[in-house]
Parts: C-alpha cells; sequence; structure tokens
C-alpha cells in the first residue's frame, strides 16, 4: 500500500465483515458523540506494552493474552470481572514460575464487544435472521429485529469498556494483586481439586519461595512489584467506524493511537492485504496483532507484515497463529522459517482455541482440551525445532464455572455442555480448566 495513511484512508478500501446499518445518518451522529469522548488508554501505556513485547519477541518475556471470545453487555458486573482478573493473575503466576521470565498480562477484555461471523444470516426456530455479530452491534436475542444493528449500541460499548476498565485499573493497583494472595488462591484450588500431587507439588514450591522472600524482610504490601500487576486491553478491531472514532494523535509524540484498548488485533477474516482492515492498522501506532489461519500462505504473511511493520519494530506486531491441533505441524514451520529468512522482527503466539472448533452432537459449539492443549505443545516444539521463540499463548477463558469445552481434570463430556453453556459466541475454558492448562505450560517451559 504505497498511497499515504490518514485517519479516513480505510475508507477506500473494500471492509470485510462491516455491520448493515438500516440509518447511516444515526451511525455518523454517534460516531460523531464518539469522537468527543475521552481516551480509555494513555498512548504511554501502549508504548510500555510494546517495549514489553519487544521483550516477548526475543524470550525475555511471556505473553498472556486471553478473555471472552465476546463480552456481554449483561455480563458487565463487579464479580464476573474479578473472576477474569483473577483466573489471568493466577494463570500468570504459574506462568512467571515456569518461565522465569516476567509475564505480560493482556486482557481480551474492556472492548471485545464485536464478532466477525462466517455466516452473515442464520436460522433461528424456523426464523431467518442477521447472525449475532456482538453486542456492540446487535442483540444475541434470537429476534429477528433484535438483530438488525444499532449504531446506539457502540456508545455503549464505549461506556462498559471505561467502566470495565476503571475497575480493572482499582483491582490491579489497589491490593487484589498480591502475589501471596494469588498464590494462595492456587494453592486452594490444587488442594481441593483432583488435579493432585503434581501441580499440588509446583504451587506448594512458589509458596515456599514467597515465604522465604518474606523471611528475608520483603513485605508484599510495601512493595509494587509484589502487590501491583499492569492488565493491558485488546480486542479485534473489526468495525472500522467505531475503532477510527476512537484514535487519536497523541500530543506528545503527534503519532496515532488506538485509544480504545492498549493493543487491537485483525481478525483471520479481515486481514485481506488490499482490504481496509490493514490500511487502517498500518496507520496506528499501538502494538498490534494478526490473526494468522490456514489460509494465509507464506509470501502472503510477509506481504503482511510489510505493511504493518515496515520499519521491522520490535514488539509491533503480535502473530496469532491458529491452525488447529491437526493442521500446525503442515502449516507453522514453513511460516517460521520464512520470516525468519527474512529477518523479520515478530512475536510468534498460539490460539490454540480458534483451530480446535466442532459442533457436539448436543448441537453445543465446543472445543477439546486435549486439542488445545495438542496444538500448545506442537507450537513450542516447532518453535523450538526451528530456533525461534514461542513468545505467548492466547486464549478465550473466563473465571467461572462453565461449561463449553470438553475434558480437562474435571472430564467435562458432551452431556454436561448444557449445564452452563453461557458463552454468546465460542467455547471458553472455565476457571479450573485455564489454570490447569497454565500448570501444563509452566511444565513445557522449564522443560
Ligand atoms: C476470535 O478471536 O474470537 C476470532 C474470531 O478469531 P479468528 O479471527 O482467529 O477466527
Ligand atoms: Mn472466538
Amino acid at each position: 500500500m504505497s498511497n499515504q495513511w490518514h485517519l479516513d484512508s480505510w475508507r477506500d478500501f473494500p471492509a470485510a465483515q462491516q455491520p448493515e446499518y438500516p440509518d447511516l445518518k444515526e451511525v455518523e451522529q454517534v460516531l460523531a458523540e464518539l469522537r468527543q469522548q475521552p481516551p480509555l488508554v494513555f498512548a504511554g501505556e501502549c508504548r510500555k506494552l510494546k517495549k514489553k513485547l519487544a521483550d516477548v519477541a526475543v524470550g525475555k518475556a511471556f505473553l498472556l493474552q486471553g478473555g471472552d471470545c465476546a463480552e456481554q453487555f449483561s455480563q458487565n458486573h463487579a464479580k464476573i470481572i474479578r473472576e477474569k482478573l483473577r483466573i489471568i493473575l493466577q494463570m500468570a503466576v504459574v506462568l512467571t514460575y515456569g518461565s522465569l521470565k516476567p509475564v505480560v498480562k493482556v486482557g481480551r477484555i474492556a472492548g471485545q464487544y464485536a464478532k466477525p461471523r462466517s455466516k452473515p444470516m442464520e436460522r433461528v426456530n424456523g426464523v431467518e435472521m442477521a447472525s449475532y455479530k456482538g453486542d456492540s452491534i446487535n442483540s444475541v436475542e434470537a429476534d429477528f429485529d433484535a438483530r438488525v444493528p444499532d449504531p446506539q449500541r457502540m456508545l455503549r460499548a464505549y461506556h462498559q469498556s471505561a467502566s470495565t476498565l476503571n475497575l480493572l485499573r482499582a483491582f490491579t493497583h489497589g491490593g487484589y494483586a498480591d502475589l501471596n494472595m494469588v498464590n494462595a488462591w492456587n494453592l486452594q484450588f490444587v488442594k481441593n481439586s483432583p488435579l493432585g500431587q503434581h501441580y499440588e507439588d509446583l504451587a506448594t514450591e512458589i509458596h515456599r519461595t514467597l515465604k522465604f522472600i518474606e523471611a528475608c524482610g520483603i513485605d508484599s504490601r510495601r512493595f509494587p512489584q509484589l502487590n501491583q500487576v499492569d492488565l493491558y486491553t485488546s480486542h479485534e478491531g473489526l468495525v472500522l467506524g467505531f475503532e477510527a472514532a476512537l484514535t487519536r494523535c497523541d500530543s506528545l509524540t503527534q503519532n496515532w493511537y488506538n485509544v480504545g484498548a492498549h493493543m487491537v488485533w485483525i481478525g483471520d477474516r479481515t486481514r485481506q492485504l488490499d482490504g481496509a482492515h490493514v490500511e487502517y492498522f498500518r496507520g496506528i501506532n499501538n502494538p498490534i496483532g494478526m490473526k494468522v489461519g490456514p489460509s494465509c500462505s507464506a509470501d502472503e504473511l510477509m506481504k503482511l507484515i510489510d505493511a504493518l511493520n515496515p520499519n521491522n519494530e520490535a514488539g509491533r506486531l503480535v502473530l496469532i497463529t491458529r491452525f488447529g491441533a491437526s493442521k500446525i505441524e503442515r502449516m507453522l514451520p514453513k511460516l517460521i522459517r520464512k520470516v525468519k529468512e527474512n529477518g523479520r522482527k515478530v512475536v510468534w503466539t498460539c490460539d490454540p482455541m480458534h483451530g480446535n472448533t466442532f459442533n457436539a452432537d448436543t448441537g453445543h459449539k465446543t472445543r477439546r482440551f486435549s486439542d488445545i492443549l495438542q496444538e500448545l505443545t506442537l507450537f513450542f516444539k516447532l518453535h523450538r525445532a526451528e530456533g525461534t521463540v514461542p513468545g505467548g499463548v492466547h486464549f478465550e477463558l473466563t473465571g467461572d464455572n462453565v461449561t463449553e469445552c470438553l475434558g480437562g481434570v474435571e472430564d467435562l463430556k458432551e452431556e454436561h455442555l448444557a449445564n452452563a453453556y453461557e458463552t454468546a459466541c465460542d467455547p471458553r475454558l472455565n476457571a479450573a480448566q485455564s489454570l490447569e492448562m497454565a500448570f501444563k505450560i509452566a511444565e513445557m517451559l522449564r522443560e
């Protein structure tokens, strides 16, 4: 793309997956109002995250990105937000101990409200209606009218992102993230679960390390390194009108930043080289992600990297590969080799969720814990074989005790899926499955 970038240059390119609003004048009014709203994040925070991701790229830190497939307006309660944060913190402690590296924590949170869909329409109870595209676009309710895109939802998404982020900032800097407390939750978890001796040993080891530090006179309550964390926010930058309305010129650097999240990513369905998403993303200075699925060839990937990170800046671009356990061995090595041969600096992470989705006999969309673990295991193995850095992991998860993915220590079966199947879109790991996954990854990182 050789044209000059500006805030609206994406409008000259075809944009996939955009909502079809019935009233374009109302859309313009909403976007004008959004342009007046204060930023949710500060550009300086995005630069800080980019620095940390530069460490991830060279193996000096590890990235944990996770949260809902789709956040819901109706789920904006303190308890739900707190439990989501809590599971991310618990996983991060285990991963820090396993890797002996700082873990960069990025939530799919405070803005993950827009979904690309494989089919624009679906038939529910005999009625043909638009597919649900996330709460910032239409309602999950199976009703023809409720599925018509409503631009007012963008304003609600902005305000709910602001209140979610406000609470996260309070928790992460107000004492809730104290390392001793987080590890006490982990200990309690392994004691109460059939995970067994194996993980109890690891949790006890971490506990002893913390006790040792305390015995040396270091009280976690007095050290921000031990009682505060930085949790960064991220979402898929899908609806470009919305994203552009929250894109501002930073007064310190005169560079453009998306101030609706620290990091935004391009989905696997919207990463067309000559498309509007790539055009929009190339002009913002946030760290950005790009999903890379089975349809991406090595040549295409190189062109996308050149468009999105022309200065080969470390920490700028996170490649989130999502092939599926049965395809990763065939697909990933050729991409790794091409990127390595050409000396491109990227963060390689694995999303082991989206390539492993299938419909259970009960009709629920689900994923197997064992497939997720298998894709992750291969991700680490393949990068090690190529001499590149497996930089991080990307999960759809929740802190609640849902029954959406199969397997794990509780051995969830298809007949259990209906018990607490609450996701608005894709199946998430529940709290126990998430923490178990963290223990498994910690073992791989220790090898
Ligand atoms: C997602 O992350 O929810 C998603 C839709 O992923 P992908 O773009 O990889 O399909
Ligand atoms: Mn998803």
